[in-house]
C-alpha cells in the first residue's frame, strides 16, 4: 500500500521517470522480504536441513555446529503425531538438502509431506533401534515411537545424524564426528544424573502415570512402571473405560502424583487426579521442546525438567482417601 501511495503521489507531481523507479524498487524490496519470510533458509553459505520436530532439531544442531543450518518444520508446542502441514511448510522446504524424521510411525503426516516436497533425501533416526511394542489397548503390538525419551537411544539418533550429514557434506565428516562425541559425552553424564535422581524414589513408588504412553523407553531404562490415559497422541481419545482403569491402577498402587504432557489437554488427567486422590504433578515435555524462555528449550533441559517433576512428585506418600 505504502509504495503505491508514493507512486501515485509522484505521478501527480508529473515526475514519471523517478516515480517508476521508486515504484519498481519498492516492489522488488517487498518481493524479496516475502521470499525471506517463506523460507527457512537464512544464508547461502551453509547447507540447510529440516527436521520434523523441535527435539530432533536440537540433536541435529549439536552435531551440525555452525556448519549447517537446521530448522524444525513443527514449532514448539505443536502436536507432532497428526500435524496438519500447510502449503507454506512445503514452500519452506525449497533448497533443503535433507529431511530428518523419527520414524516408527510417529509422524503420520511425513510420507505425504515428503512426497509433496519433492526429491529431498530423508533419514529416519530410529532405523536400527529395536522398538518397544505398545501393550494393550487399540495400538497393541505397534512400535512405541518415543525412543528419544531414553538418553541411551538419543545416542543412537546422534550416530544416525552424523551418518546422514556426512552423506550430504563429506568434507564436514571430522567436524560432525567431533561435535557428536562432545554431545554424546553430555548425554552419557545426563544418563547417570537421571539414574541417580530416579533411584532416590522409594522402589514401590517408581510408577509413572502420564497422559500419553510416551515414557516406555525411559521407564524401561530406569526401572519404572508406567500407566497412561492413551497409548499415542495420534489417538488421544479419553474413554470412560480408560479413565476408570487408570483410576483403579492409581488407587491399587497408591501412586501419589500423576502428570500430563505439554502438547495435549490435561483436563481429563485432572479429573483422574480428583477421582483417584492423586496430586497433579505438572506438565512434561515429551513431543516438543518449550520455547526459549520455558523449562525445556533443549533436549537435555527437557529430560532434566521431566525427571525433576517425577522425583519431586513420587518422593511423597500418597494421601489415602
Ligand atoms: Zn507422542
Amino acid at each position: 500500500m505504502f509504495n503505491n501511495k508514493i507512486f501515485f503521489y509522484l505521478l501527480y507531481k508529473k515526475n514519471k521517470l523517478i516515480s517508476l523507479f521508486i515504484f519498481l524498487t519498492f516492489n522488488v524490496f517487498a518481493l524479496t522480504a516475502c521470499v525471506n519470510k517463506n523460507t527457512y533458509r537464512l544464508d547461502e553459505e551453509r547447507f540447510f536441513v529440516l527436521t520434523t520436530f523441535t527435539i530432533l532439531a536440537d540433536l541435529a544442531r549439536n552435531v551440525a555446529g555452525d556448519r549447517l543450518l537446521v530448522e524444525s518444520i513443527t514449532k514448539p508446542g505443536a502436536e507432532i503425531h497428526s500435524y496438519q502441514f500447510t502449503p507454506s511448510d512445503i514452500v519452506k522446504t525449497k533448497g533443503a538438502k535433507l529431511i530428518i524424521e523419527n520414524g516408527l510411525g510417529l509422524e503420520a503426516w511425513s510420507s505425504k509431506f515428503l512426497m509433496s516436497s519433492g526429491d529431498i533425501p530423508n533419514v529416519k533416526l530410529t532405523e536400527g533401534i529395536k522398538p518397544l511394542l505398545i501393550e494393550g489397548d487399540s495400538y497393541s503390538g505397534k512400535p512405541n515411537p518415543h525412543a528419544w525419551m531414553s538418553p541411551k537411544k538419543a545416542m543412537h539418533y546422534v550416530d544416525k545424524i552424523v551418518e546422514a550429514f556426512i552423506k550430504i557434506d563429506p568434507d564436514g565428516a571430522l567436524e560432525y564426528s567431533s561435535n557428536a562425541s562432545t554431545y554424546k559425552a553430555k548425554l552419557q553424564s545426563l544418563d547417570k544424573e537421571l539414574r541417580d535422581s530416579l533411584s532416590s524414589i522409594p522402589k514401590e513408588r517408581r510408577f509413572l502415570v502420564t497422559c500419553e504412553g510416551a515414557f516406555s523407553y525411559l521407564a524401561r531404562d530406569y526401572g519404572m512402571k508406567e500407566a497412561y490415559l492413551w497409548p499415542v497422541n495420534a489417538e488421544s481419545q479419553v474413554t470412560p473405560r480408560r479413565m476408570v482403569n487408570l483410576i483403579k491402577t492409581i488407587k491399587e498402587n497408591e501412586i501419589p502424583t500423576i502428570f500430563c504432557e505439554s502438547t495435549v489437554s490435561s483436563e481429563a488427567q485432572m479429573e483422574v487426579a480428583k477421582s483417584s486422590g492423586a496430586v497433579f504433578g505438572g506438565t512434561f515435555y515429551v513431543d516438543s521442546l518449550s520455547d526459549l524462555n520455558g523449562p525445556a528449550p533443549t533436549y537435555i533441559d527437557l529430560l532434566r525438567h521431566n525427571v525433576r517433576l517425577i522425583t519431586e512428585g513420587l518422593s511423597v506418600s500418597a494421601v489415602k482417601k
